[in-house]
């Protein structure tokens, strides 16, 4: 070990995300991003924010970052949220983050499904947080029952990733009655994706004052590149998130991710379209690979979890990276077969089975 280094550096395990390759011209499907641009008003936001000369960039942003929490409560008004309701965060890692710091961190270990978000167990990792895996069922399905356990809290994806697969939200609720006095973070960074109405655990919040969920904006308003991710729970769950956050990092939103986050949110027209075009792509794409002989789990995100029986998986991916083709690969033993693959747009899903056709007739 470094004699420079705190001793708990030397044990982290940190996460890795997707490949970013600096050549533009590969086909992205790796890494979840939205395959269509942000939402013009997003665009037209941050060039009057930076106006002539960007001269407001001299002046620190708004600490709150009121503007998008307002863009947010006002979206969500069926729910009559208030502004103390939502937190802000430089993109929902970083909300996540902070919510395994301030809200998961007790004497019990938390809940995890065995095949989830990896980067869950990295922030355990670095806050000296315990955990229990839960296994999803042969299916890759959450049973809430099996969630029956003692726990200092509880974290599903929901949709899960890399699975895809979404728990309908009566059963967050259910188990949000379950264990009253834990936390129970669900993170929404797919369910847009879900299906024509949005099933969000948001509509939950209200009656349960335990249950956070944790939203980006990475890929149903296509800013990843902005980093941009928000919380919304009770008043008091938000307060705990704020003081950690003010005790590490006034201002994680600068001032162009404060407005086009606002202006995106704003543009609920453009989400609707653009969410459903991914979602059509989804069921072409699912067809196809069907059709190819891939067993594919159904999918309420903007990807889809694919293996097929003849073929290894790492193969696959690495034929497809030499054709420029991107998709990913999870390592552990249940996931090791499958690829999990973002929609995008057409024609990229048509060069992907058209590469995929080929691969596997060549393997044949
Ligand atoms: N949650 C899940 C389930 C994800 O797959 C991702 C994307 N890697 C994130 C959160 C983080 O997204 P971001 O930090 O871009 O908001």
């Amino acid at each position: 070990m470094n004699p420079f280094w705190n001793p708990l550096v030397d044990r982290l395990s940190p996460y890795v995300p997707g490949e970013q390759p600096l050549r533009s011209d590969f086909i992205k499907l790796n890494t979840n991003e939205n395959p269509y641009p942000p939402s013009p008003r997003a665009v037209a936001a941050m060039r009057e924010e930076l106006g002539e000369d960007g001269a407001r960039l001299r002046l620190y942003p708004d600490p709150d970052a009121k503007a998008m929490k307002t863009a947010v409560a006002a979206f969500f008004s069926e729910f009559s949220l208030s502004v103390n309701q939502v937190f802000v965060g430089n993109g929902s890692d970083e909300v996540l983050a902070i919510a395994f710091l301030a809200l998961l961190k007790h004497d019990r270990p938390i809940l995890l499904p065995d095949v989830t978000y990896s980067f869950y167990p990295v922030y355990c990792g670095l806050y000296g947080i315990a955990f229990t895996t839960v296994p999803l069922d042969a299916e890759f399905q959450v049973n809430i029952d099996d969630y029956r356990l003692k726990n200092g809290g509880i974290v599903l994806a929901n949709p899960n990733a890399p699975t895809g697969c979404l728990l309908p939200v009566e059963e967050i609720g259910r188990l949000a009655d379950i264990h009253p006095c834990s936390v129970l973070l669900v993170d929404e960074a797919y369910v847009d994706f879900a299906g024509e109405t949005t099933p969000t655990a948001i509509a939950l919040v209200k009656k349960h004052a335990n249950i956070l969920v944790v939203r980006t904006l990475s890929k149903s308003h296509a800013l990843a590149g902005l980093r941009v991710g928000y919380a919304v729970g009770d008043e008091k769950l938000i307060e705990a998130l704020d003081r950690v956050k003010n005790s590490f990092n006034s201002f994680p939103l600068d001032r162009l991710a404060i407005v086009a986050a606002a202006a995106a949110i704003g543009d609920a027209a453009y989400l609707e379209k653009t969410r459903a075009a991914v979602m059509k792509s989804r069921k072409a794409l699912f067809a196809r690979l069907v059709g190819m002989g891939f067993d594919v789990l159904p999918s309420a995100s903007n990807f889809l979890f694919a293996r097929h029986p003849r073929h290894d998986a790492r193969a696959i991916l690495l034929a497809l990276r030499e054709r420029g083709i991107l998709v990913r690969h999870f390592d552990a033993p249940r996931t090791a077969q499958y690829l999990r693959i973002s929609v995008g747009t057409n024609a990229q899903c048509g060069a992907l089975i058209e590469a995929l056709s080929d691969i596997l007739g060549a393997a044949r």
